[in-house]
């Protein structure tokens, strides 16, 4: 057996593995690389034949682990892609999400003639996500499946997403059975609606993410610091709008915002969420509540996380330019949650000029987004060619990220009974990766390396 980092080697995106047994080669994940040029490259050109792929695993749904699919099937994958049920749910609708930004962007380029192509294409169309949903089989998390004779593969819940999983891998040879383990992105057990990870008690090797390798989150109740926002914009008759990543995050404020509403911490306003995207995926996790945390009211019914009755979707144009225009207070969250373009981008231009609204990022803001530049105090931002000026408060609330911190992850690990022979650190920036290395280490002392992009290493250690 051999593993190949053929992304997220010292990066966040792009999450790609690929497994080398016998004459088989197994791709565990298949993310777009979302970082600068040099790296979107490689979404264009992956450094591996995707004809020659036998089999995809998936961890989870989110694009930087899904999203090249639509373009392996595009250069001729055909084989099958094994994830679990509410993973599948998702990428149904991410993955034709994705391919209708590639054809806008491509589209844009034409038009403005950035592109040095002529024509610019996109990296795959709309077709060819839905044709590639075809290949997906589910599978039950918890049950081993038999993939290859001699490698069997099981799915547990990692905790980071609706569907999230860890992907374990069993595989016999010299007739000896050892195990890899793929955490994929691993859950901090905060998450108010999703159930926490699984543990992992034996492994022999682990391919680790280290996002947030370096860092801390705050431990408070984010509902704390949510009703305090709300309720000074709510006083001063402002507008609060949460640009938020469709899937997670918009779930997370929802049910926040619904239980302050139910403890009477907040007033009664109306909520508006203002994408066709987060309101489809919604529906999806209303529908997983396997996964959901168990709450119940005093009467011992059981509570939904979010209540679809108590906010309005907007999903066509026409209500959402509606709501642009719309002066009385209320919460918009809509979708681009760093702010890279789509429908936030017309309600920013109406309310940024207003000292008595509020903009409140609930998420990561990557180096040069539009979302970095407000969260650095830029005091006029550009938008659909106009200067705006920034009068609204510009609020940032951290402690609702889906990925563990340094501590979360040195504490899933002490759940391991037998010390690994490898743990391989990917997933994260080379100053993240460095720090956990070194804190595994120090509190373990299990073997670690920090693999390079496309670094190959044989699984008989
Ligand atoms: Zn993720």
């Amino acid at each position: 057996m051999k593993i190949r980092f053929a992304g997220a080697a010292q990066t966040v995106t792009g999450s790609r593995n690929l497994l080398s047994f016998r004459n088989k080669t197994i791709l565990i994940d298949a993310g777009l690389f979302q970082g600068p040029k040099d790296s979107r490259l490689l979404n264009w050109n992956p450094d591996f034949t995707p004809k020659k792929i036998d089999a995809i695993i998936l961890s989870h749904a989110h694009i930087d682990h899904s999203g090249l699919i639509p373009k392996l099937y595009k250069e001729g994958f055909r084989g099958p892609i094994y994830c679990s049920k509410s993973t599948f749910d998702l990428c149904s609708i991410m993955l034709v999400d994705s391919a209708h930004l590639q054809e806008e962007d491509a589209k844009y380029a034409n038009v403005s003639g950035y592109s040095h192509h002529s024509p610019a294409l996109p990296l795959y169309t709309i077709e060819d996500a839905k044709e590639s949903l075809e290949l997906f089989y589910t599978i039950p998390q918890n049950e081993w499946k038999d993939l290859f004779d001699g490698l069997s593969i099981r799915l547990t819940r990692s905790g980071h997403i609706l569907g999230s999983s860890f992907v374990e891998i069993s595989f016999v040879e010299n007739d000896v059975t050892q195990k890899i383990t793929y955490s994929g992105d691993l859950g901090n057990g905060r998450s108010q609606i999703i159930k926490p990870p699984t543990h992992i008690e034996e492994t022999d090797y682990l391919v680790l993410e280290s996002t947030y390798g370096d860092r801390l989150q705050p431990r408070v109740d984010p509902k704390i610091p949510l009703a305090e926002v709300i309720n000074k914009v709510f006083n001063r008759q402002g507008i609060l709008v949460i640009p938020s990543f469709t899937v997670g995050r918009t779930q997370d404020i929802l049910h926040l915002i619904q239980t302050l509403k139910s403890e009477q911490a907040i007033p009664n306003v109306s909520v508006y969420v203002d994408s066709p995207m987060a309101n489809a995926a919604n529906k999806i996790f209303l529908k997983h509540f396997e996964e959901h945390q168990i709450v119940m009211d005093k009467n011992d019914h059981l509570i939904a996380p979010i209540t679809l009755t108590d906010f309005t979707a907007i999903t066509n144009m026409e209500d959402s330019k509606k709501l642009v225009s719309k002066t009385t207070p209320s919460i918009i969250i809509t979708a681009s949650g760093m702010l890279t373009g789509g429908r936030v981008m017309h309600h920013l231009k109406e309310r940024l000029p207003n000292p008595k609204n509020a903009v409140l990022f609930v998420g990561y803001q990557a180096l040069n987004t539009k979302g970095r530049l407000l969260q650095e105090g830029l005091k006029k931002i550009r938008i659909h060619h106009q200067e705006i000026p920034v009068e609204a408060e510009i609020i940032t609330m951290e402690g609702l990220s889906a990925h563990a911190d340094y501590q979360d992850t040195l504490e899933w690990l002490t759940h391991l009974k037998k010390v690994p022979k490898m743990i391989f650190i990917n997933h994260g920036e080379k100053v993240a990766a460095e720090s956990l290395k070194k804190r595994i280490e120090e509190k373990f002392n299990f073997p670690c390396t920090i693999p390079r992009y496309m670094e190959e290493f044989k699984l008989n250690m």
